[in-house]
């Protein structure tokens, strides 16, 4: 883990230390939001992800009239009230066709599931309740209520009422009613254009052949992935040496972007330089250090509308930073308004052991127990150099910062990561 001891600022301007989660998130999203969102027209096939910027409105009513929500014949409730009876039918309507007639006493009509009622019908007998009689009748066998199986006329959605309000996030389910509000181009919050750096002379990249003194450069690829569970494409810049002159030119190409992320040299080490490099780039720096375990040497800053972060090297403490501050602040950029990721009880498996001081961010794998409960298990070592464990985990468990040991069995609460959302087996609640 990166810890190491404080020293100065290297930055002009004023930097609090040591803030704790919940404040740095709040310093991250007081940034974002003074620099709001911008919006573009997008088209609907490309909507998937994205959140309104616009309200939507119904552009007529759905249905457009009474319709029938089964197949089966268009009837009137008076006349069928002393089931069995026998009806002359006058209409076939199918979806799709209007009606031809309007019904008279002892009449019925045809009907499809979704075709308008006829004139002069108050009600629908499904097919199942009937049977075919002589040429051009039908035997009711059952009576039926007025208003049975009729969809009415805007039960869906009234014209011109707003159908779809601006924020809502972009589902497959939006994507439907999208199309049923005959969106073919949908306003959004613009994406934010995010690059990536990676940064320190050790770092082996992906492409180059095996190096023992090197190491392979894991930080681009997983924050990519991180970034792209967001539906964005970042730009990968690479790898910078600890060179304050390369550095430079790498940043200055990142700070082009909305979004800045940069992992490696915030630390204190004397090959350390992004910090230093992008204050004399112009970047206002608001914070640096957040008391938690991984993650301790993160720095924040903004430079006009780019935000970058200052990610720590080790690739689990530069995860579980994304986490919790690259991706809400990204989330707030797609103008989503739940910006943090979906936290469940578990009990615990086993008793852990803490330092406290700091709140820690623990892998663990979730199992759910017959009794429907999830329980949380160290999914292995938590070392933050240990990517293997970060592969395995479907959450992080959250230890407060008091916390000196949990208990084995103890109520404990877990983020679910991007994997966690699934599970093993359908649970329907019952056998059916
Ligand atoms: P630093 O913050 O630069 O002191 O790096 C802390 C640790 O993280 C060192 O062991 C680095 O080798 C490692 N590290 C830094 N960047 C990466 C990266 N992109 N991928 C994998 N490990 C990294
Ligand atoms: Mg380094």
């Amino acid at each position: 883990m990166n810890e190491k001891p404080a020293k100065p600022s290297p930055s002009s301007s004023p930097l609090s230390e040591g803030l704790s989660v919940r404040d740095a998130q709040a310093c991250i999203l007081d940034k974002v939001t003074a620099i709001g969102t911008e919006d573009e027209n997008i088209a609907l096939e490309r909507a998937l992800g994205r959140v309104l910027a616009a309200d939507v409105r119904a552009d007529r009513d759905l249905p457009p009239r009474d319709v029938s929500a089964m197949d089966g014949y268009a009837a009137r409730a008076a006349d069928i009230a002393d089931a069995p009876v026998t009806l002359k039918i006058v209409d076939d309507i199918q979806a799709g066709n209007s009606p031809r007639v309007t019904l008279q006493r002892g009449q019925c009509a045809r009907i499809m599931t979704g075709a308008p009622v006829p004139d002069g019908a108050d009600t629908v007998v499904r097919v199942e309740d009937t049977r075919p009689g002589q040429d051009g009748e039908v035997e009711i066998l059952v009576p039926v209520k007025v208003a049975t199986d009729i969809r009415r006329r805007a039960e869906n959605m009234r014209q011109g009422e707003i159908v779809l309000a601006a924020g809502t996030a972009i589902g497959p389910g939006t994507v439907g009613a999208l199309a049923t509000a005959k969106q073919a181009a949908v306003t959004v919050h613009r994406q934010p254009r995010v690059a990536i750096l990676s940064s320190g002379n050790e770092l082996e990249a992906l492409c180059e052949p095996f190096d023992p003194s090197k190491i392979p450069d894991a930080n681009t690829y997983a924050l990519m992935a991180q970034v792209q569970a967001q539906g964005i494409e970042p730009e990968l810049l690479g790898i910078a040496r600890d060179d304050p002159a390369e550095l430079s030119g790498f940043l200055k190409r990142g700070l082009g972007h909305d979004l800045l992320l940069v992992s490696g040299g915030t630390s204190v080490g004397v090959h350390d330089h992004v910090r230093p490099t992008l204050a004399a780039l112009g970047v206002s720096m608001h914070f640096w250090r957040v008391e938690m375990r991984p993650g301790h040497p993160l720095a924040f800053g903004t430079l006009g509308r780019s935000l970058v972060f200052c990610l720590p090297g080790n690739p689990v403490s530069s995860m579980v930073c994304f986490e919790q501050f690259v991706l809400p602040a990204l989330r707030a950029m797609l103008g989503h308004r739940r910006l943090f990721r979906r936290t469940l009880t578990a009990s615990l498996a086993h008793s852990i052991k803490s330092r406290p001081g700091r709140i820690e961010f623990m892998r663990v794998k979730l199992t759910r127990k017959a009794s429907g409960i999830y329980e949380a298990s160290s999914a292995g070592s938590q070392s933050s150099s240990d990517m293997l464990s970060m592969a395995r985990a479907d959450g992080l468990l959250i230890v407060p910062s008091a916390s000196k040991e949990l208990a084995a069995g103890e109520t404990v609460r877990v983020q679910l990561l991007e994997t966690g959302a699934y599970q093993d087996e359908a649970e329907l609640g019952d056998e059916s």
